[in-house]
């Protein structure tokens, strides 16, 4: 007799967090691209307020929306969870992480520390947050620096005092990853990833 009983398991989501310059989403990005983890990891895209960088792609980096637009999709309910980061508005599109939690498919997520907090309250046994430090302060600049050189002084000034504040929250959350070397850092990020994927208990972090 064949057990009726057959439960769907639901896909996992990996937050992964950082100061801006941290190297999260260029991690993310490499991940994704990886042969074994593609098969196994989606990527969300956030929608976003903020003027889009000259090497962005609509859709592929971020959906970039009017204010009006965003506003509009937050009354209606259709973003999950939101934040406001100097100035400009992120939003985690809800239909998109519903869909594929259901087919079981995981996702990866690039966050700032509020939306790690809000996904890990929304779905607290299959959410694992993890934490990309960068070595130093000094290297955050010239990253920060280094990725548009268009990035106003006092863009830079703001993002930098955030990232003072962000670092301390590290130790909330369930990994933290060193960013010295990229490819360690990679190796490190692959291995949480698939020991998360292919085991089936809970995590602790914020
Ligand atoms: P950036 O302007 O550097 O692309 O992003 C600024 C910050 O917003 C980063 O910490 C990034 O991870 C975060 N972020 C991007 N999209 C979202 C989102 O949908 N929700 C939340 N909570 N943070 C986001």
């Amino acid at each position: 007799m064949k057990i009726a009983n057959k439960q769907k398991k639901t896909g996992k989501i990996f937050v992964i967090s950082g100061p801006s310059g941290s190297g999260k989403t260029t991690l993310l990005g490499k991940l994704i691209q990886d042969r074994e983890i593609s098969k196994l990891l989606i990527k969300s895209r956030s929608l976003t307020t903020r003027p889009k960088r000259s090497q962005e792609r609509q859709g592929k980096d971020y959906f970039f929306v009017t204010r009006l637009e965003f506003k509009r999709l937050l009354k209606t309910k259709k973003i999950l969870e939101w934040t406001r980061y100097l100035g400009y508005y992120y939003g985690t599109p809800k239909q998109f992480v519903d869909v594929q939690l259901k087919k079981g498919k995981n996702l990866g997520f690039c966050l700032d520390l509020k939306g790690a907090a809000i996904l890990k309250k929304i779905y607290p046994k299959n959410t694992v947050t993890i934490f990309v430090l960068p070595p130093s302060l000094k290297t955050l600049k010239t990253r920060i620096k280094k990725r548009c050189k268009c990035t106003a002084k006092q863009e830079i000034a703001q993002r930098l005092s955030l990232a003072r504040r962000e670092i301390k929250a590290c130790s909330r959350f369930d990994h933290c990853i060193l960013n010295k070397n990229l490819q360690v850092a990679l190796g490190k990020l692959k291995e949480i990833i698939k020991k998360a994927i292919f085991s089936t208990g809970g995590t602790n972090g914020i």
